[in-house]
């Protein structure tokens, strides 16, 4: 557009520090340049559809309309460190695993960076507050969607952005190997976090189908790997289901398995998705589960469960169909 070169900084801090809207908020350009800016581009915007929040600990769920009337949903969740998001990196998600609810819908399109950024400026902008944290645990499989996430954690960490340390950023993934060793390669300084929830091929390919391309110990080794090029230490989610992996014996396997490696594993008891019918372990068999873990050396912390009236909690986010879906979720 022959401006000067300044002008695409100004830009810049416009949409990804203030997270505007539209281009006539940019009143350090002139009028001109945003007419011509507004005839060319749109500005990617997370719409509130409707918002839930828990009566039992704060936690807000929004249900977000994209610009071509696909819904996504985000959660903020308040620390004592301050607040963390939880964002959506698809309109639904492809990988299937057996206890999610966010496959139950298929899969639609991936989300553009700025979609991903956008959930981030909404929910600041309609809260008031500043988010200083970010899992990438929402709807959808963040390495199958790469190259977008990659440029949404470049924006979002950028000084003229929303200046949010890589320290403050998990991804988390359900093992797509080769994007493991992408990522090790750019020596991020964020937190990976390997959905694992089994400590063997038999178990976790009948509730994870990618656990057939890329199978526990490929994946392990590529763990070890990137723990070892980038120093950082690797997180593993365990969901806890009755009956399918929760036995003693499971959790000795997988101490095995992770001996010597530099890691962390988070059990999550598993959350109702009413069409899947898992059931929680009990709060025994979980604490059993964890002190076998803890005896072998493994570092485990049980997570709380948080947005459990609102279906906000790990794996209950969903991709809507049409706006009237949504309503069931009201509290
Ligand atoms: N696709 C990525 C990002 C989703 S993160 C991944 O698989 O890691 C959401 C986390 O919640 C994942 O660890 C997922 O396995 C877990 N999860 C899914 N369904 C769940 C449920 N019903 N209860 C508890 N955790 C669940």
């Amino acid at each position: 557009m022959s401006q000067p070169s300044f002008r695409a900084k100004q830009i810049y801090k416009w949409l990804h520090g203030s997270g505007s809207t539209s281009f006539d908020e940019m009143t350090n350009l002139s009028k001109d340049l945003r007419e011509k800016l507004s005839d060319i581009y749109y500005i990617s915007n997370c719409e509130i559809e409707n918002k839930y929040v828990s009566q039992l600990d704060g936690t807000v769920k929004y249900l977000f309309r994209l610009f071509d009337n696909e819904y996504i949903e985000s959660v903020i969740m308040k620390y004592k460190y301050g607040y963390t998001i939880c964002v959506s990196s698809q309109v639904g998600c492809k990988m299937g695993c057996t206890f999610c609810a966010s496959t139950l819908a298929g899969f639609k399109r991936n989300l553009t960076a700025g979609e991903i950024e956008s959930q981030i400026h909404s929910a600041q902008k309609d809260l008031g507050i500043r988010i200083s944290h970010v899992v990438m645990m929402g709807i959808g499989e963040p390495f199958d969607n790469y190259d977008n996430v990659l440029s949404f954690l470049e924006n979002v960490n950028n000084e003229n952005g929303l200046n949010i340390s890589m320290r403050n950023i998990t991804i988390s993934t359900c093992g797509i190997v080769d994007r493991i060793y992408d990522l090790m390669e750019k020596n991020l300084q964020l937190t990976l976090t390997i959905s694992l929830h089994a400590p063997n091929d038999e178990i976790r390919s009948k509730t994870m189908p990618v656990n057939k391309k890329y199978p526990v110990d490929t994946l392990l080794k590529a763990c070890r790997d990137y723990a070892e090029k980038t120093g950082r230490r690797v997180s593993f989610e365990y969901t806890l289901i009755k009956g399918v992996n929760d036995s003693e014996e499971n959790a000795l396997e997988l101490a095995e398995k992770l001996k010597g490696s530099l890691c962390h594993i988070n059990l999550i008891p598993v959350n109702d998705v009413k069409e899947r019918g898992n059931i929680r372990s009990s709060n025994e068999t979980i604490l059993k589960f964890s002190n076998v873990l803890k005896r072998n050396g493994i570092n485990a912390t049980i997570r709380r469960t948080l947005g459990a009236d609102i279906n906000a909690s790990c794996g209950q986010l969903r991709h809507l169909k049409k706006r009237g879906d949504a309503d069931e979720n009201s509290c």
